[in-house]
Parts: structure tokens; C-alpha cells; sequence
């Protein structure tokens, strides 16, 4: 790769490069026709998450309340509104809403969507192929022993920066399969510890998140009976994240919150390799059409998925290739290569991408924990950026709702949360303008 000569045709890269605030709005957006997915093949994960609701009830007290679907809450955070303006200086229009993936129960982050989903796909697959249930019965009937028994000669295997690893081998171990998860140089000790605890098997790479991948899918081909969950290229984890959408317009009509073209809805969804936010945002994009504009966010060192938009390359570029480290204290979003597979559909759909830094990160961190009391973990605050970015751009139109997608953080360890805390107070004031 010619870097001089694709920096001259992408001047972005330079921006990037110098690893200030960037914004890129996406000026090919097509707004109908934009993929091989349609809204039929959404609704039959949602169908396919509802059949295991009675299995997932029983299996987790946590989501008795829920009657066995995963879920979170939608919040408005008014106060953090009045932070943000004061913190950068400038002005948000419109309301600011939180979409609580922080709090999904089971295993506190965004990947409790598709990690879950594609773990519960492949042990339907089993269990049908082997007559042990129909789509008609109970799917309570999953916690019976010869279930349990059926599963523990499959094998499940993940790589991840940490919280795919966590839902997958939460999932897969609870459900009596084997796993497998193999941990990039990113992942905290704490959620290594709390799989090994679950009984997964955690191999600790020393190498970053592409390598982890390709380890976990060579040990994938290389055992019988094995199954890989490919981060880089599912279409169920895809699929799963995707159902999101749907629940979020019903959320939407219960509390009275309307999209239309006068109010239009502004998501920001923070960007590892893409299949979360992807598949989210292709959700939002089937139920509420023209009138929701998603966002990608990533860390300055870390922004992939954007470097793969603005060129075109996909993953035929990594960050490294343009001078970034892939070093970022957001451990979700350490990827230096985005999914090939989830850029191209989003190139047709997204509306834009932002890189944040992590002090920044750190600073609203603790601007949420100081004025809503809900702490994240930093990747999950990339989203938090995006209101203050779009509105410094004068890119928001009517009135508009604000929605930032809170990614994880109800798992981290208290003491962990302590320490994220004191670094964000200590970020200067200085350091937290977004200047654009
Ligand atoms: C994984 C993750 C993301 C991004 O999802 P990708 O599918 O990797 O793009 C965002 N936030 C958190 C907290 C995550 O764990």
C-alpha cells in the first residue's frame, strides 16, 4: 500500500493520523435497497430469541422479570446533557436518551445480543438434528440432562477483546458445551477470571484482537466437533444484534417517544470490528427508515471502521497500516481491522463515523457517574461524544432525540469502576474539548 498516494486521495487519513476529534459523514447513502437482509430474516431471530424465552427464564433468575428476554431499559439523562454543553462548550439540540445495553442481563454488554443468539442457534441446530425437540415444544425442556448431555461433546470457540468472550462463554458453558475463548492482549484480568470461574477455558494471547480471531479459528478446524463463532463474519451474531431494532420501536411507542420526519433519531453506536453496531443500527435502519441517522464511534488510536468506510478498503486496511498503535484503554474497541463483511452493508446505510480520545472517554465516564449515577465501562462511552460532535457540525435537523448506545459496564468490578472514576476527574478540562 501506497500510503502517500491513498492519503492524497483520502485526506481524512491524515486527520486520522494526527488523532484529533474526526468526523466522516457518509455521502454515498443509499436508504433503501441495502442489503441481502431483509426485515423477515430479523423477525425470525427475534422469533428464534422469543422460542428460548421459557429455556432462558429458568436458566437465569435475573431474567424472571423479563420472562426470559434479554433486554435493557431506555433512559433520558437530562443532566448529562447540561454536562456535556458545559464540559465542551457547546450546544446540544434536542433530548438526550440512553440506551441502557450496559445493563442487559446475563453478561452486561451489547455482545448479549448476538454472542447470546448465535450460541442459542447452534444448540437448536443440534437438538432438532438430533430429535430432541421440535420448534412447537417447550424450550424449557433445554435444561433437561440429555440436552446437557448432547452439547458437552460440542466444542464452542471465540476469540474476543473480552465481552464477546464473556457472553458466548457464559452462554456455552451454562448450557453444558465446551468452550473455548481465546483472549487478546486487551482483555482485563477480571473478565478472564470470571469466565474460567463459569468453566470456559480462557488461552491468553499476547498478540491483539486479529491474532486472537485467527487462533481461535485455526483451533476451530483442527478439532471434530467444533464450532467457531466468527466475529469477523457471522451473519447470526449479525442477525441477533439486528432484533434489537424491533424491540426498540415497540420501547419507543410505550413511552411515548415519536420519529418522524420532524423529529428524527440520532443513534450513536461505539465500533469494534462492527457486527454490534452494525447489526444494531441495520435494525433501527429497517423499523424506522429516512428518519434514524446512525453513527459509528472509536477511539482516536483504534477507528477502523472508519478508516474502511472512507477508503472504501474495508478490510484490506488496518490502522496500523496508517501510523495508529490499536492501543486504547476502550478494550471493546481495540480492532485494527474492521469486518469486511458488516462495512460493505453498513457503507449503504450509516450515516457517519467520529473517533473520540480516550481521556475524553475517561471524562464523560465519570460526568455520568457524577450526574445520572450510571457508570459504564470507557468503551461505552464513545457513543456519549456523538451529540456534541453532530451539533458542532450543524448536522442535527428538527427536533431531534439523541440516543447513545451505553455498550457495557454493569459487570466491571467495583473497585475497577473506583479507578475509571478518579482517572476521569482527573482529566483536565482542557484535554475534554471536542475540538472538532
Ligand atoms: C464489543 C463491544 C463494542 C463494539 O462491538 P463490535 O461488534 O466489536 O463492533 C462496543 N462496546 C463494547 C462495550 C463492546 O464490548
Amino acid at each position: 500500500m501506497d500510503l502517500n498516494a491513498l492519503s492524497r486521495q483520502h485526506p481524512i487519513i491524515q486527520e486520522l493520523r494526527e488523532k484529533q476529534n474526526t468526523l466522516w459523514m457518509n455521502n454515498s447513502r443509499k436508504r433503501e435497497d441495502f442489503s441481502r437482509f431483509t426485515i423477515k430474516d430479523v423477525e425470525e431471530a427475534e422469533s428464534r430469541l422469543q422460542r428460548f424465552a421459557p429455556y432462558l427464564e429458568k436458566a437465569f433468575p435475573e431474567l424472571e422479570q423479563t420472562n426470559g428476554l434479554i433486554e435493557s431499559p431506555i433512559v433520558a439523562i437530562p443532566h448529562m446533557k447540561k454536562w456535556l454543553e458545559q464540559k465542551a462548550g457547546g450546544k446540544i439540540d434536542g433530548d438526550l436518551w440512553l440506551k441502557a445495553d450496559h445493563a442487559l442481563p446475563v453478561s452486561g454488554s451489547i455482545k448479549a445480543r448476538g454472542g447470546i443468539y448465535e450460541v442459542l442457534t447452534y444448540a437448536e441446530n443440534l437438538a432438532l438434528e438430533k430429535g430432541l425437540i421440535t420448534e412447537k415444544d417447550s424450550y424449557s425442556a433445554f435444561k433437561q440432562p440429555a440436552f446437557k448431555q448432547l452439547f458437552s461433546s460440542h466444542h464452542i470457540i471465540v476469540g474476543s477483546t473480552g465481552n464477546l468472550g464473556l457472553s458466548i462463554g457464559i452462554m456455552s458453558a451454562k448450557m453444558g458445551f465446551n468452550v473455548t475463548v481465546h483472549m487478546s492482549a486487551d482483555a482485563k484480568e477480571w473478565k478472564k477470571a470470571l469466565l474460567r470461574d463459569r468453566g470456559a477455558i480462557v488461552v491468553e494471547h499476547r498478540a491483539d484482537y486479529e491474532k486472537a480471531v485467527a487462533r481461535g479459528r485455526k483451533e476451530a478446524e483442527q478439532s471434530p466437533n467444533a464450532y467457531f463463532v466468527d466475529d469477523e463474519h457471522s451473519h447470526l451474531l449479525f442477525l441477533g444484534y439486528a432484533a434489537a431494532g424491533l424491540r426498540l420501536k415497540k420501547q419507543f411507542a410505550r413511552a411515548g417517544l415519536t420519529v418522524d420526519r420532524h423529529h428524527p433519531l440520532y443513534v450513536y453506536l461505539p465500533c469494534g470490528i462492527g457486527g454490534g453496531p452494525g447489526g444494531v443500527a441495520f435494525g433501527l435502519q429497517l423499523v424506522f427508515g429516512p428518519h434514524v441517522h446512525c453513527f459509528f464511534a472509536e477511539p482516536t488510536e483504534s477507528p477502523c471502521m472508519l478508516l474502511g468506510l472512507a477508503t472504501g478498503l474495508h478490510d484490506q486496511i488496518s490502522v496500523q497500516e496508517i501510523g495508529l498503535s490499536n492501543q486504547t484503554e476502550a478494550d471493546g474497541l481495540a480492532v485494527g481491522r474492521p469486518s469486511g463483511f458488516v462495512g460493505k452493508l453498513a457503507a449503504s446505510f450509516i450515516a457517519g463515523s467520529y473517533t473520540v480520545k480516550d481521556e475524553q472517554l475517561f471524562g464523560m465516564l465519570a460526568g455520568l457517574a457524577e450526574t445520572e449515577k450510571i457508570r459504564l465501562e470507557p468503551s461505552a462511552l464513545a457513543g456519549m461524544a456523538g451529540p456534541l460532535v453532530l451539533s458542532h457540525h450543524k448536522k442535527v435537523k428538527g427536533h431531534p432525540l439523541h440516543l447513545v448506545w451505553a455498550t457495557g459496564g454493569s459487570m466491571v468490578p467495583d473497585s475497577i469502576m473506583e479507578q475509571y472514576i478518579r482517572k476521569g476527574r482527573s482529566v483536565s478540562e482542557e484535554s475534554f474539548k471536542m475540538n472538532i
